[in-house]
Protein backbone atom coordinates (compact mmCIF):
# COMPACT_ATOMS: atom_id res chain seq x y z
CA UNK A 1 0.00 0.00 0.00
CA UNK A 2 1.48 3.67 -0.67
CA UNK A 3 0.44 6.04 1.65
CA UNK A 4 -2.43 7.98 1.25
CA UNK A 5 -1.42 11.34 -0.62
CA UNK A 6 -4.41 13.11 -0.80
CA UNK A 7 -4.74 13.23 3.26
CA UNK A 8 -2.66 15.94 3.08
CA UNK A 9 -5.22 17.54 0.93
CA UNK A 10 -7.88 16.83 3.16
CA UNK A 11 -9.74 19.63 4.84
CA UNK A 12 -8.30 19.69 9.13
CA UNK A 13 -9.58 17.37 10.87
CA UNK A 14 -10.67 14.61 7.86
CA UNK A 15 -7.64 12.29 7.83
CA UNK A 16 -7.75 11.72 10.97
CA UNK A 17 -11.47 10.75 11.52
CA UNK A 18 -12.98 7.40 12.37
CA UNK A 19 -15.40 6.17 9.87
CA UNK A 20 -18.59 5.15 11.72
CA UNK A 21 -18.95 1.42 12.43
CA UNK A 22 -22.49 0.42 11.46
CA UNK A 23 -23.57 -3.24 12.71
CA UNK A 24 -22.70 -6.23 10.43
CA UNK A 25 -25.47 -6.58 7.62
CA UNK A 26 -27.76 -9.70 8.10
CA UNK A 27 -27.00 -10.56 4.10
CA UNK A 28 -23.19 -10.48 4.69
CA UNK A 29 -22.91 -12.56 7.74
CA UNK A 30 -25.17 -15.26 6.10
CA UNK A 31 -22.96 -15.34 2.87
CA UNK A 32 -19.88 -15.59 5.12
CA UNK A 33 -21.15 -18.69 7.09
CA UNK A 34 -23.26 -20.13 4.51
CA UNK A 35 -26.33 -19.62 6.50
CA UNK A 36 -29.86 -18.67 6.70
CA UNK A 37 -31.50 -17.02 9.59
CA UNK A 38 -29.21 -15.10 10.96
CA UNK A 39 -30.54 -12.38 13.29
CA UNK A 40 -29.10 -9.10 13.76
CA UNK A 41 -29.50 -6.99 17.23
CA UNK A 42 -27.01 -4.60 16.40
CA UNK A 43 -28.57 -1.26 15.18
CA UNK A 44 -31.06 -0.43 17.45
CA UNK A 45 -34.08 -1.14 15.02
CA UNK A 46 -37.06 -1.99 16.02
CA UNK A 47 -37.74 -5.62 15.51
CA UNK A 48 -41.67 -5.17 14.31
CA UNK A 49 -40.53 -3.22 11.72
CA UNK A 50 -42.83 -0.28 10.13
CA UNK A 51 -46.63 0.95 11.19
CA UNK A 52 -48.77 -1.94 8.75
CA UNK A 53 -50.43 1.44 7.41
CA UNK A 54 -47.56 3.22 6.61
CA UNK A 55 -46.51 -0.42 4.34
CA UNK A 56 -50.30 0.10 3.18
CA UNK A 57 -49.47 3.65 2.19
CA UNK A 58 -46.28 3.52 0.55
CA UNK A 59 -47.00 1.58 -2.84
CA UNK A 60 -49.15 4.33 -3.93
CA UNK A 61 -46.54 7.33 -3.72
CA UNK A 62 -44.09 4.59 -6.00
CA UNK A 63 -45.57 6.52 -9.11
CA UNK A 64 -44.48 10.16 -7.93
CA UNK A 65 -41.15 8.71 -7.70
CA UNK A 66 -39.99 11.16 -10.98
CA UNK A 67 -40.83 14.18 -8.84
CA UNK A 68 -38.61 15.80 -6.12
CA UNK A 69 -39.66 15.44 -2.80
CA UNK A 70 -41.47 19.19 -1.12
CA UNK A 71 -38.12 20.21 -0.05
CA UNK A 72 -40.04 22.27 3.01
CA UNK A 73 -41.46 19.29 4.43
CA UNK A 74 -44.92 21.60 4.94
CA UNK A 75 -47.02 18.26 5.70
CA UNK A 76 -44.66 16.87 8.29
CA UNK A 77 -43.65 19.78 9.81
CA UNK A 78 -47.49 20.87 10.62
CA UNK A 79 -47.93 17.14 12.18
CA UNK A 80 -44.14 17.67 14.48
CA UNK A 81 -45.45 21.50 15.02
CA UNK A 82 -48.92 20.56 16.68
CA UNK A 83 -46.93 17.10 18.68
CA UNK A 84 -44.71 19.74 20.09
CA UNK A 85 -46.49 23.21 20.37
CA UNK A 86 -43.86 25.13 18.06
CA UNK A 87 -44.33 26.78 15.21
CA UNK A 88 -43.35 25.23 11.95
CA UNK A 89 -40.21 27.85 11.59
CA UNK A 90 -38.68 26.16 14.60
CA UNK A 91 -38.46 22.57 13.03
CA UNK A 92 -35.64 21.36 10.81
CA UNK A 93 -36.22 18.10 8.64
CA UNK A 94 -32.64 16.06 8.72
CA UNK A 95 -31.98 12.68 6.60
CA UNK A 96 -31.95 10.99 9.70
CA UNK A 97 -31.04 13.33 12.91
CA UNK A 98 -27.62 12.08 11.95
CA UNK A 99 -27.93 14.82 8.90
CA UNK A 100 -29.30 17.36 11.69
CA UNK A 101 -25.88 16.41 14.34
CA UNK A 102 -24.04 17.89 10.89
CA UNK A 103 -25.81 20.84 9.45
CA UNK A 104 -25.62 21.89 13.20
CA UNK A 105 -21.78 21.57 13.11
CA UNK A 106 -21.65 23.02 9.16
CA UNK A 107 -23.80 26.15 10.29
CA UNK A 108 -21.90 26.83 13.97
CA UNK A 109 -18.91 25.10 14.41
CA UNK A 110 -15.59 26.58 12.71
CA UNK A 111 -11.94 25.25 13.02
CA UNK A 112 -11.18 28.05 16.03
CA UNK A 113 -14.10 26.28 18.13
CA UNK A 114 -14.37 23.66 20.54
CA UNK A 115 -17.36 20.84 20.37
CA UNK A 116 -17.84 19.30 23.95
CA UNK A 117 -19.38 15.39 24.47
CA UNK A 118 -19.03 12.86 26.64
CA UNK A 119 -16.65 9.86 26.72
CA UNK A 120 -18.63 6.72 25.63
CA UNK A 121 -21.24 8.81 23.75
CA UNK A 122 -22.60 8.57 20.43
CA UNK A 123 -19.92 7.91 17.68
CA UNK A 124 -21.73 10.73 15.46
CA UNK A 125 -20.60 13.76 17.45
CA UNK A 126 -16.69 13.26 16.92
CA UNK A 127 -17.48 12.71 13.18
CA UNK A 128 -19.01 16.05 12.60
CA UNK A 129 -16.97 18.13 14.93
CA UNK A 130 -13.63 16.31 13.37
CA UNK A 131 -15.15 16.99 9.95
CA UNK A 132 -15.27 20.88 10.51
CA UNK A 133 -11.87 20.53 11.49
CA UNK A 134 -12.83 21.47 15.34
CA UNK A 135 -11.29 20.63 18.31
CA UNK A 136 -13.35 17.62 19.85
CA UNK A 137 -13.23 17.92 24.01
CA UNK A 138 -13.89 14.77 25.76
CA UNK A 139 -15.64 14.57 29.24
CA UNK A 140 -15.07 11.65 31.27
CA UNK A 141 -18.29 9.86 32.30
CA UNK A 142 -19.74 9.01 35.68
CA UNK A 143 -21.22 5.54 36.06
CA UNK A 144 -21.03 5.31 32.59
CA UNK A 145 -23.18 8.12 32.23
CA UNK A 146 -22.74 12.51 31.31
CA UNK A 147 -20.96 13.99 34.03
CA UNK A 148 -22.56 17.61 33.73
CA UNK A 149 -20.68 19.34 35.94
CA UNK A 150 -17.67 18.14 34.27
CA UNK A 151 -18.83 19.15 30.89
CA UNK A 152 -19.79 22.50 32.70
CA UNK A 153 -16.62 23.19 33.48
CA UNK A 154 -14.95 22.22 30.49
CA UNK A 155 -16.94 25.13 28.60
CA UNK A 156 -14.49 28.38 27.63
CA UNK A 157 -14.70 31.03 25.03
CA UNK A 158 -13.99 28.95 22.07
CA UNK A 159 -16.77 25.97 22.91
CA UNK A 160 -19.52 26.40 20.58
CA UNK A 161 -21.81 23.39 20.75
CA UNK A 162 -22.04 21.20 23.88
CA UNK A 163 -23.97 17.28 22.69
CA UNK A 164 -25.81 15.03 25.49
CA UNK A 165 -27.94 11.94 24.41
CA UNK A 166 -30.43 11.40 26.64
CA UNK A 167 -30.56 8.75 26.86
CA UNK A 168 -27.11 7.63 25.61
CA UNK A 169 -26.35 5.26 22.83
CA UNK A 170 -24.17 3.14 23.58
CA UNK A 171 -24.73 3.17 27.75
CA UNK A 172 -28.30 3.47 27.78
CA UNK A 173 -27.94 6.40 30.62
CA UNK A 174 -30.28 9.25 31.37
CA UNK A 175 -30.14 12.53 32.34
CA UNK A 176 -33.50 14.04 35.18
CA UNK A 177 -34.64 17.24 34.43
CA UNK A 178 -33.37 19.01 37.32
CA UNK A 179 -29.77 18.17 36.72
CA UNK A 180 -30.21 18.86 32.77
CA UNK A 181 -32.32 22.24 33.49
CA UNK A 182 -29.25 23.35 35.74
CA UNK A 183 -26.87 22.15 33.37
CA UNK A 184 -28.57 24.03 30.17
CA UNK A 185 -28.61 27.52 32.52
CA UNK A 186 -25.91 27.64 33.16
CA UNK A 187 -24.00 27.52 30.10
CA UNK A 188 -23.02 31.37 28.31
CA UNK A 189 -25.32 32.16 25.49
CA UNK A 190 -22.48 31.59 22.95
CA UNK A 191 -22.83 27.79 23.58
CA UNK A 192 -25.50 25.82 21.69
CA UNK A 193 -26.45 22.53 23.81
CA UNK A 194 -27.88 19.77 21.74
CA UNK A 195 -29.98 17.32 23.37
CA UNK A 196 -30.43 14.73 21.11
CA UNK A 197 -33.78 12.56 22.02
CA UNK A 198 -33.25 9.68 19.48
CA UNK A 199 -34.77 7.18 21.85
CA UNK A 200 -37.22 9.86 23.70
CA UNK A 201 -40.28 7.21 22.85
CA UNK A 202 -38.85 4.30 25.47
CA UNK A 203 -37.43 6.64 27.37
CA UNK A 204 -40.26 8.99 28.18
CA UNK A 205 -42.50 5.71 29.29
CA UNK A 206 -39.58 3.86 31.32
CA UNK A 207 -40.67 3.60 34.65
CA UNK A 208 -37.32 4.20 36.23
CA UNK A 209 -36.18 7.13 33.80
CA UNK A 210 -39.87 8.82 34.64
CA UNK A 211 -39.02 8.52 38.22
CA UNK A 212 -35.96 10.65 37.42
CA UNK A 213 -38.00 13.17 35.75
CA UNK A 214 -36.91 12.00 32.42
CA UNK A 215 -37.77 15.39 30.46
CA UNK A 216 -39.06 16.62 27.23
CA UNK A 217 -36.80 18.98 26.22
CA UNK A 218 -39.08 20.21 23.05
CA UNK A 219 -40.99 21.75 25.87
CA UNK A 220 -37.93 24.21 26.80
CA UNK A 221 -37.23 26.19 24.02
CA UNK A 222 -39.11 29.00 25.06
CA UNK A 223 -37.04 29.14 28.85
CA UNK A 224 -33.34 28.45 26.72
CA UNK A 225 -32.95 30.07 22.86
CA UNK A 226 -29.60 27.78 22.75
CA UNK A 227 -31.77 24.96 22.90
CA UNK A 228 -31.34 22.04 19.85
CA UNK A 229 -33.70 18.86 20.63
CA UNK A 230 -33.03 16.05 17.98
CA UNK A 231 -35.97 13.47 17.47
CA UNK A 232 -35.46 10.31 15.31
CA UNK A 233 -38.04 8.58 13.03
CA UNK A 234 -35.20 5.10 12.65
CA UNK A 235 -35.65 3.82 16.42
CA UNK A 236 -38.92 3.63 17.93
CA UNK A 237 -40.70 4.21 14.89
CA UNK A 238 -38.90 1.99 12.70
CA UNK A 239 -38.58 3.99 9.56
CA UNK A 240 -34.56 3.57 9.68
CA UNK A 241 -34.62 2.83 6.32
CA UNK A 242 -36.18 5.47 5.01
CA UNK A 243 -34.12 8.09 7.02
CA UNK A 244 -35.76 11.01 8.71
CA UNK A 245 -34.75 12.92 11.95
CA UNK A 246 -35.68 16.66 12.81
CA UNK A 247 -34.54 19.08 14.90
CA UNK A 248 -36.84 21.24 17.35
CA UNK A 249 -34.91 24.72 18.25
CA UNK A 250 -35.40 28.53 18.40
CA UNK A 251 -36.79 29.95 14.97
CA UNK A 252 -33.35 32.00 14.42
CA UNK A 253 -31.35 28.75 14.76
CA UNK A 254 -33.35 26.65 12.48
CA UNK A 255 -33.32 29.19 9.59
CA UNK A 256 -29.32 28.84 9.64
CA UNK A 257 -29.79 24.89 9.98
CA UNK A 258 -32.15 25.68 7.04
CA UNK A 259 -29.54 27.82 5.24
CA UNK A 260 -26.97 24.44 5.33
CA UNK A 261 -29.21 21.89 4.40
CA UNK A 262 -29.31 20.28 1.16
CA UNK A 263 -32.60 21.45 -0.37
CA UNK A 264 -34.21 17.96 -1.01
CA UNK A 265 -32.37 16.49 2.25
CA UNK A 266 -35.75 14.03 2.98
CA UNK A 267 -37.25 11.78 0.37
CA UNK A 268 -40.26 11.79 -0.34
CA UNK A 269 -41.21 8.28 0.96
CA UNK A 270 -39.46 9.02 3.90
CA UNK A 271 -41.80 12.13 4.39
CA UNK A 272 -45.14 10.36 3.98
CA UNK A 273 -43.84 7.48 6.34
CA UNK A 274 -43.27 9.63 8.71
CA UNK A 275 -46.52 11.60 9.12
CA UNK A 276 -48.42 7.96 8.86
CA UNK A 277 -45.74 6.41 11.87
CA UNK A 278 -46.45 9.68 14.12
CA UNK A 279 -50.18 8.75 13.60
CA UNK A 280 -50.13 5.30 14.40
CA UNK A 281 -49.91 5.10 18.28
CA UNK A 282 -51.02 1.44 18.53
CA UNK A 283 -48.02 0.22 16.87
CA UNK A 284 -45.87 2.68 18.96
CA UNK A 285 -47.60 0.98 21.65
CA UNK A 286 -47.00 -3.09 21.03
CA UNK A 287 -42.89 -1.79 19.54
CA UNK A 288 -42.81 -0.34 23.15
CA UNK A 289 -44.64 -3.49 24.87
CA UNK A 290 -42.17 -5.77 22.96
CA UNK A 291 -38.92 -3.85 24.09
CA UNK A 292 -40.17 -3.83 27.82
CA UNK A 293 -40.65 -7.62 27.35
CA UNK A 294 -37.12 -8.22 25.48
CA UNK A 295 -35.66 -5.71 28.22
CA UNK A 296 -36.80 -7.67 31.09
CA UNK A 297 -35.85 -11.04 29.51
CA UNK A 298 -32.12 -10.14 28.76
CA UNK A 299 -31.44 -8.66 32.17
CA UNK A 300 -32.79 -12.12 33.89
CA UNK A 301 -30.30 -14.36 32.02
CA UNK A 302 -27.36 -11.40 32.07
CA UNK A 303 -28.36 -11.65 36.28
CA UNK A 304 -28.48 -15.33 36.26
CA UNK A 305 -25.24 -15.69 34.09
CA UNK A 306 -23.75 -13.13 36.81
CA UNK A 307 -22.86 -10.64 34.08
CA UNK A 308 -23.20 -6.87 35.01
CA UNK A 309 -25.45 -4.47 32.46
CA UNK A 310 -25.82 -1.16 32.50
CA UNK A 311 -29.35 -0.24 33.35
CA UNK A 312 -30.85 1.19 29.92
CA UNK A 313 -33.78 3.65 29.11
CA UNK A 314 -33.67 2.89 25.50
CA UNK A 315 -33.92 -0.20 23.23
CA UNK A 316 -30.60 -1.95 23.89
CA UNK A 317 -28.25 -2.64 26.80
CA UNK A 318 -24.66 -2.88 27.40
CA UNK A 319 -23.72 -5.99 29.22
CA UNK A 320 -19.97 -6.24 30.38
CA UNK A 321 -19.04 -10.14 29.17
CA UNK A 322 -16.51 -10.13 31.88
CA UNK A 323 -13.37 -10.09 29.55
CA UNK A 324 -12.47 -8.97 26.15
CA UNK A 325 -15.55 -8.81 24.02
CA UNK A 326 -13.73 -9.41 20.80
CA UNK A 327 -13.65 -12.77 21.05
CA UNK A 328 -17.39 -13.23 22.34
CA UNK A 329 -18.67 -11.24 19.36
CA UNK A 330 -16.95 -13.30 17.09
CA UNK A 331 -18.36 -16.43 18.83
CA UNK A 332 -21.94 -15.02 18.70
CA UNK A 333 -21.67 -14.44 15.03
CA UNK A 334 -20.66 -18.16 14.36
CA UNK A 335 -23.55 -18.73 15.68
CA UNK A 336 -25.64 -16.35 13.83
CA UNK A 337 -26.22 -14.08 16.06
CA UNK A 338 -25.36 -10.00 15.62
CA UNK A 339 -24.71 -8.11 18.33
CA UNK A 340 -22.37 -4.83 18.50
CA UNK A 341 -19.11 -4.69 19.80
CA UNK A 342 -18.31 -0.70 21.47
CA UNK A 343 -14.80 -1.12 21.99
CA UNK A 344 -14.70 2.20 19.58
CA UNK A 345 -16.57 3.57 22.30
CA UNK A 346 -14.02 3.27 25.15
CA UNK A 347 -15.99 -0.04 26.27
CA UNK A 348 -14.04 -3.14 25.62
CA UNK A 349 -15.70 -5.80 27.66
CA UNK A 350 -18.88 -4.75 26.75
CA UNK A 351 -21.54 -5.89 23.86
CA UNK A 352 -24.40 -3.58 23.22
CA UNK A 353 -27.35 -5.96 22.03
CA UNK A 354 -30.32 -4.70 20.75
CA UNK A 355 -33.87 -5.64 22.11
CA UNK A 356 -35.56 -7.63 19.52
CA UNK A 357 -38.48 -9.78 19.56
CA UNK A 358 -39.09 -12.42 22.42
CA UNK A 359 -37.56 -15.16 19.17
CA UNK A 360 -34.70 -13.43 17.97
CA UNK A 361 -33.56 -12.45 21.83
CA UNK A 362 -34.07 -16.61 22.79
CA UNK A 363 -31.70 -16.89 19.93
CA UNK A 364 -29.23 -14.73 21.49
CA UNK A 365 -29.49 -15.62 25.37
CA UNK A 366 -29.46 -19.23 23.67
CA UNK A 367 -26.44 -18.24 21.87
CA UNK A 368 -24.78 -16.02 24.82
CA UNK A 369 -25.38 -19.49 26.90
CA UNK A 370 -23.18 -21.45 24.82
CA UNK A 371 -20.15 -19.24 24.46
CA UNK A 372 -20.44 -17.74 28.74
C1 LIG B 1 -29.66 6.08 16.25
C2 LIG B 1 -29.23 7.37 16.86
C3 LIG B 1 -29.43 8.58 16.21
C4 LIG B 1 -30.14 8.77 14.93
O1 LIG B 1 -29.92 8.11 13.85
P1 LIG B 1 -30.65 8.52 12.51
O2 LIG B 1 -31.02 7.22 11.93
O3 LIG B 1 -29.66 9.28 11.72
O4 LIG B 1 -31.84 9.36 12.85
C5 LIG B 1 -29.04 9.76 16.82
N1 LIG B 1 -28.50 9.74 18.03
C6 LIG B 1 -28.32 8.61 18.70
C7 LIG B 1 -27.74 8.67 20.06
C8 LIG B 1 -28.65 7.39 18.12
O5 LIG B 1 -28.42 6.26 18.78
Amino acid sequence: MTSNVFANLAAPGVAALQPYQPGKPVEELERELGIRGAVKLASNENPLGPSPQVLDALPQLLADLGRYPDGNGFALKKVLAARHSVDPSQLTLGNGSNDILELIARAFVTPANEVIFSQHAFAVYPIVTQAVGARAVVTPATNWGHDLDAMARAVNDRTRVVFVANPNNPTGTWLGADSLARFIESLPPHVLVVVDEAYYEYASRWPTAQDDGYPDTTQWLARYPNLIVTRTFSKAYALAGLRVGYAVSNTAVADLLNRVRQPFNVNSLGLAAAVIALQDEAHLERALSVNRDGMKQLIAVFTELGLEYIASAGNFIAVDVGRDAGPVYDALLRRGVIVRPVANYGMPRHLRITVGTDAENARFIEALREVC
